[in-house]
């Protein structure tokens, strides 16, 4: 069956001109280099990494907001286009995005139920009676109570106004949501409603999430497949089960080793990674965590791992582990 997603060898780079000396120098900045990934319907991926790794640039290509520079997004076995044309408005009816903050995705002087029919209304759907009413059932189902409809965003909690937010993105019954950081703007208390009431949208209309957090504990509980990236890259995927108790990628080791009451649990003491990130404008030929990583040998600074298949459900992009017969990680076991 076609995925419902499929992201291929996807890259945006930005021509900068950095100062140097009396003068100025051109570089490349990747802030996506070069991913591939793919998502069923019904099903959510999760996206993790630090900030400033790639994940909101690729949310934006993966809708078609952005040109990339190489690669191609098919939704439904249809290329993505990122001019705003027929095909691309056709396709948005059913890719939706939730964003971080409720508040700034919302218009303060519009009532919360004018914002939720507004999808309905630019792609011109018929009866304003019945959208009325598919716009009051949907609210309700998602917890909003009657009273609430006619309120302004700054009246709302802020658990109320993502659930706007979501009914505003569900109106159209779209098959693929992109939630960007959904739920870390919200109070820890509500950041659980909110994720539950994802998954019970998930299980009644089959849409799939693709899901960008920096939150690791979230990403684990919401998804069938994470996708770590480190500098525009994807440096490992599997699915959470295998990848919390056993990440394979030194980088996916330090930030599983980061949340105690995963890492504690296997009795591992938390990694802690050596420096900083490396300037993305200067970034050095080889693997991209080099300069990080204390496995680094001469090959890593020659060559670019290739993300690589371990398993039929695990790709980690690592010199030191593609080479090893699978059951065989020996970078694990000395990450001990
Ligand atoms: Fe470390 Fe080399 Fe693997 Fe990169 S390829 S993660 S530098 S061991």
């Amino acid at each position: 069956m076609t995925p419902l997603l499929q992201v291929q060898n996807l890259a945006k780079h930005y021509a900068v001109r950095i100062p140097d000396g009396l003068g100025h120098r051109r570089a490349t900045l990747r802030a996506v280099d070069g991913i591939s990934f793919s998502l069923s319907a019904g099903q959510t991926l999760g996206l993790v990494g630090e900030s400033g790794c790639g994940k909101t640039t690729t949310a934006r290509l993966v809708l078609g907001l952005m040109q990339a520079t190489q690669g191609r997004v098919l939704f439904e076995g249809q290329s993505v286009p990122s001019t705003r044309d027929a095909t691309w408005r056709d396709l948005r009816q059913r890719m939706q995005m939730v964003y971080q903050n409720p508040l700034g995705a919302l218009d303060r002087r519009l009532p919360v139920i004018t914002q939720v029919l507004e999808p309905l209304r630019i792609h011109h759907r018929s009866d304003p009676l019945e959208h009325m009413e598919q716009a009051q059932a949907l609210m309700a189902s998602l917890g909003l109570a009657k009273s609430l409809w006619s309120r302004y965003p700054h009246e709302l909690s802020g658990g109320q106004r993502q659930r706007v937010v979501l009914s505003r993105a569900l109106i159209l019954k779209p098959s693929l949501l992109v939630c960007d950081e959904p739920v870390s703007a919200l109070d820890v208390s509500i950041q659980a409603q909110v994720i539950n009431l994802l998954q019970d949208v998930q299980e009644l209309m089959g849409v799939a999430y693709l899901f960008i957090s920096h939150d690791l504990k979230v990403v684990r509980q919401v998804s069938d497949q994470v996708a770590v990236m480190y500098l525009g890259q994807i440096v490992e995927q599997a699915p959470p089960a295998q990848l919390f108790s056993e990440p394979l990628h030194p980088y996916s080791q330090a930030l599983v080793s980061a949340i105690p009451s995963l890492w504690n649990r296997q009795q591992k003491t938390k990694i802690v990674l050596q420096g900083e990130p490396p300037n993305p404008l200067s970034l050095q030929s080889g693997c991209v965590f080099q300069q990080r990583c204390p496995y680094a040998e001469d090959r890593c600074r020659e060559q670019s791992p290739i993300l690589t298949p371990l398993t039929s459900e695990r790709q980690v992009a690592c010199h030191m582990l593609a080479q090893k017969p699978q059951g065989q990680n020996t970078l694990v076991e000395s990450c001990s």
